[in-house]
Formats: structure tokens, C-alpha cells, sequence
């Protein structure tokens, strides 16, 4: 059984500053680096870490092998990633003394892929295996219907939030994953609540409150806490959290057990400063002992 993950690659490109740019300002930074981002690339290293087989869809442009290496070196699948024209995707991200941010996205290459070459990518896929996608590239609807031909589980994980992008692939989707926010942004644009939705499977991710799993054929709603940790950084705990549920789900767990599981994994993950680099590892959570 594989993981299908139709997603972003992106560097992010992080510059420390003693205040965040004023409009017209020129402000020398202090430090660069360099990191692999990006919420396609996230969850592929996630359900990667998870002991699941990844094969990640996606595109990058000029300058974005350092990129595939480093999903190489994680344990994806990089064979349908393709090289296209122009940029890579990127996000230029400005941390002040204090730990605010501004952040310039530029989706690039995520956003220049080929329906024909996703579906080509599909092909080799069965009913035994799963299709992830966000929405950090183009050809949603197209690769979800692609993954619908093929019997395929198919996850949709609706973020950064689109109303119209979600009710557009909500028919073909088993499964949705949303935190709080895009939940409420759902709601306010289709007049549903999550127990109301088209969707067999609905997980809403509640922060250090853990998460709300709506299973709406049967009425049910059951919720998982969070473990309780200290955290020291909160990105990446959603995308590491999709990425270990399809993960499990993947490898035959249940529903339940793969929720434990991504529950965890999100928890050591909010201890840890940085994204794809300190995704935790199945080893990782046996050490925490939770
Ligand atoms: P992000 O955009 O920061 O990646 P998100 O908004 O998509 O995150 P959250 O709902 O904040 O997602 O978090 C996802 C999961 O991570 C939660 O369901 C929970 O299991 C875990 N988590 C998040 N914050 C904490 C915390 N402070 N302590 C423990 N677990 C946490």
C-alpha cells in the first residue's frame, strides 16, 4: 500500500531581522538559512517517518534538486516530481528578536502542474492506496477524480482554506481534515457543520485541545486529546498530524489507532523549533513513552 500526495514543495527562506521591514525600509539581515518547506513536502516526510511508502506528486523549478534530495534523503519516492520552468516555490520569511514573522509566499512550480502528468503518475496506483492532497498546487479536482477512477481512499487536508476549492473536490473526497479555523470558515460558507457535511470521515484538529473525528454515516463524534507537553513551536504540528493519520490509515490501522498515533506524533513535533527536518519518527514516540 502507497501514499499518493499530490502537494507543495517549497524552500523556506528564513531571515533573521531586529524588527520586521516597514513599508519602504531596507533592512540588512542578521542570519539566513535554509529550510525544506511546504505542506505537500510536510506531510510526505510525516507519513514517510511513519514507515509509510510516499510517492510524492509535485513540481519544482529552477534551483529545486536540493529539494528532491532532501525528500530522497527522508524516505520519499521522488520519481513524480517533475522539474518545469521558471521558480521553485518559495517562502521568503522575516523573524524579528521577538519572534514575529512576515511571510511572502510564491507558489512557483506547486502551481504549474500538468493534469495529464498527475493522472500518468495515478495510473500505477490501486484500491489498496491512499491519495493525500492541500491546496498549495493547481489540478486538485483533476487528480481527486483521477484517484476516484482508481478506487483510491482519498484524503483532502483543506488547507490554506478555500471555500470554493473544498466544495468543489467535497463529492469525491472520503475523508477531510481541517483545524478549528477553516472548520468555522466551512461552516459560515456552506451553512454546514462538520456532522452535516458530504464527507464519510471528518477530523477537526483543535490545537492543545487535540481532535474532534466526526464519522457522519453513523452519527458519531469522538474526541482524542492532545498530549500534554510544553510546546516550543507549533508549526508543522498540523501537516506532521495529516501525514501520520493517512500514514496509519495506510498500514491498515484503524481509524482510532491512527488518530493515537498522529496524536503523538503532533505532540513531539510542538516541542521541536523548525518544519520537514524534525518530524518525529515512529522511534521517536516509542522513546516519549506517552
Ligand atoms: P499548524 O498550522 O500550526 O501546522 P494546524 O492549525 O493545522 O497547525 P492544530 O490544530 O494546531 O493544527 O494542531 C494539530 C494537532 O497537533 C492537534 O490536533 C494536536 O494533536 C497537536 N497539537 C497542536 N498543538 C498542540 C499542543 N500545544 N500540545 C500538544 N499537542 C498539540
Amino acid at each position: 500500500m502507497t501514499v499518493f500526495n499530490l502537494g507543495s514543495i517549497n524552500a523556506d527562506l528564513v531571515y533573521r531581522v531586529p524588527h520586521l521591514p516597514e513599508p519602504g525600509e531596507t533592512l540588512a539581515s542578521t542570519s539566513f538559512t535554509r529550510f525544506l518547506g511546504g505542506k505537500g513536502s510536510n506531510m510526505s516526510v510525516a507519513a514517510a517517518r511513519a514507515a509509510a511508502r510516499v510517492v510524492h506528486i509535485g513540481a519544482v523549478g529552477h534551483g529545486g534538486d536540493w529539494m528532491v534530495d532532501r525528500l530522497t534523503e527522508y524516505g520519499v519516492d521522488t520519481r513524480e516530481i517533475v522539474t518545469v520552468s521558471g521558480e521553485s516555490g518559495h517562502a521568503v520569511i522575516a523573524v524579528d528578536d521577538h519572534g514575529e514573522n512576515s511571510i511572502l509566499l510564491f507558489h512557483g512550480a506547486n502551481t504549474c502542474l500538468d493534469p495529464e502528468e498527475i493522472s500518468g503518475a495515478l495510473a500505477q496506483a490501486t484500491a489498496e492506496d491512499s491519495f493525500l492532497f492541500q491546496n498549495e498546487t493547481n489540478a486538485q479536482r483533476e487528480a481527486a477524480e483521477a484517484a476516484s477512477l482508481r478506487g483510491m481512499r482519498i484524503i483532502y487536508a483543506a488547507a490554506p482554506f478555500d471555500a470554493d476549492a473544498v466544495q468543489d473536490v467535497m463529492p469525491l473526497i472520503d475523508m477531510l481534515v481541517l483545524n478549528e479555523v477553516e472548520a468555522a470558515q466551512l461552516e459560515e460558507a456552506t451553512g454546514l457543520s462538520p456532522e452535516n457535511l458530504p464527507v464519510k470521515d471528518i477530523v477537526v484538529t483543535l490545537g492543545s485541545k487535540g481532535c474532534r473525528w466526526y464519522e457522519t454515516d453513523k452519527g458519531e463524534q469522538i474526541d482524542v486529546p492532545a498530549i500534554q507537553v510544553d510546546p516550543v513551536d507549533t508549526t508543522g504540528a498540523g501537516d506532521t498530524f495529516t501525514g501520520y493519520l493517512v500514514a496509519g490509515l495506510d498500514r491498515g490501522f484503524s481509524m482510532r489507532q491512527s488518530l493515537d498515533l498522529a496524536t503523538k506524533a503532533a505532540a513531539i513535533m510542538v516541542t521541536r523549533q523548525g518544519t520537514a527536518d524534525v518530524i518525529p519518527d515512529l522511534k521517536d514516540i516509542e522513546d516519549a513513552r506517552f
